[in-house]
């Protein structure tokens, strides 16, 4: 099959004949498809047939909740330069809310292969990757645990054989490390037809060096650039849809770096503790002078140790104040759009 010229830039972002027919209806409205590279608070870079384009959701949108999010594809109309509809999701990668507890904030649409990075041999945490092995499997997208830096190890065959164990075999596994090379094309199949792949692991495991080798230049060290910039120059570089040389795309999305330690599964890491700290007397016990606090005693009887204790409270901490800082973020979100209500009611 051939394509026209301008249709093959719509194939490298990953369109293909299913989206045409979903697309369908909106063709005889004019409007043209394109892909949502960058959301921005009130309009969206778009990635189409005819190149980059910055353009509002059409306020239909917004009152719907049914703004779109990076990865979606949408329907634009071109002379007004405004997003008239978002196509169907195949997959979406979401969080909840921190304010609104019900509602849903999709980080990433549309992805095809979530890869879940750990490094060897620090990083490796069975317990972490089957939380987010639930997590992939939940937005629809294919799980593919990457295990990063195998140059640090001897051997990967015990971490390979844990991760089985771990996956069951429902998920391909690739030990691989950007540094030397060894097996890096290994990831690269899971791109073919263009597909799009997210990234998520914790930080410093290895993400940024993945993706600058696979586009093959420091794309991602540049991107702190952006901030305040708020007439947003169009470079490419600080695209948060990553479009791959040898075809596929990544999406890397602010968000998605916060759901990491935001989702930190306390409960789930560190069991061993919760299930301690269940023995307190009080419920809502700080596990310092009060009597009966399980936890002192476990210290005390060497039960738990004192690393771990230290490291659990200090992981609590840092995703409370993380919380925190994210929950503010949202009340003032939440205060502009309320007030901008007002202000045009008083009009
Ligand atoms: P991110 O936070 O997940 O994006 O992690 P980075 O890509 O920033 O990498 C964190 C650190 O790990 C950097 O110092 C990298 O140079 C290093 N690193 C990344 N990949 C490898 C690897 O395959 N082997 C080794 N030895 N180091 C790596
Ligand atoms: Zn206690």
């Amino acid at each position: 099959m051939t394509f026209p010229l301008t249709e093959t830039l719509l194939h490298r972002l990953g369109w293909d004949d299913d989206w045409e027919a979903a697309f369908e209806p909106y063709r005889a409205d004019e409007l043209v498809p394109a892909r949502v590279a960058v959301q921005h608070r009130g309009a969206f870079d778009l990635l189409g047939e005819e190149g980059e384009l910055r353009a509002p959701a059409a306020p239909r949108l917004a009152r719907g909740g049914d703004l779109p999010a990076v990865g979606d594809w949408v329907a634009v109309d071109r002379t007004r330069g405004v997003v008239e509809a978002v196509l169907p999701r195949r997959t979406a990668l979401s969080r909840k809310e921190v304010w609104h507890a019900v509602r849903e904030q999709v980080l990433a649409a549309n992805v095809d292969v979530a890869f879940l990075v750990q490094a060897l041999p620090h990083d490796f945490n069975a317990r972490r990757l089957e939380r987010y092995l639930a997590m992939a499997w939940e937005s629809g997208a294919q799980p593919v645990v990457v295990l990063t830096k195998t140059d640090l190890v001897e051997d990967v065959e015990p971490w390979l054989a844990e991760v089985e164990t771990t996956t069951l075999g429902a998920a391909p596994v690739v030990a691989l490390s950007a540094i030397t090379g060894e097996h890096l094309d290994d990831v690269r199949p899971f791109f073919d037809d263009n597909k799009t792949a997210v990234l998520l692991g914790s930080s410093g495991v290895g993400k940024s060096t993945l993706v600058n080798v696979l586009v093959g230049e420091d794309l991602l060290a540049t991107r702190e650039v952006r901030e305040g910039d708020h007439r947003g120059r169009h470079t490419t570089v600080h695209r948060e849809l990553i479009l791959l040389p040898g075809g596929g795309i990544v999406l890397d999305t602010p968000g998605m770096r916060e759901l990491q330690l935001w989702d930190a599964d306390l409960e789930q890491t560190f069991g061993d503790i919760e299930e301690i700290a269940a023995r307190c007397r009080f419920n809502d016990c700080a596990h310092g002078r009060e009597p009966g606090c399980g936890v002192r005693a476990a210290l005390a009887d060497g039960t738990l140790s004192h690393d771990r204790w230290t490291s659990y409270v200090k992981l609590q901490r840092e995703l409370e104040a993380r919380r925190n800082v994210l929950l503010r973020k949202e009340r003032v979100r939440e205060y502009k759009i309320h007030s901008r209500a007002m202000r045009k009611k008083s009009r």
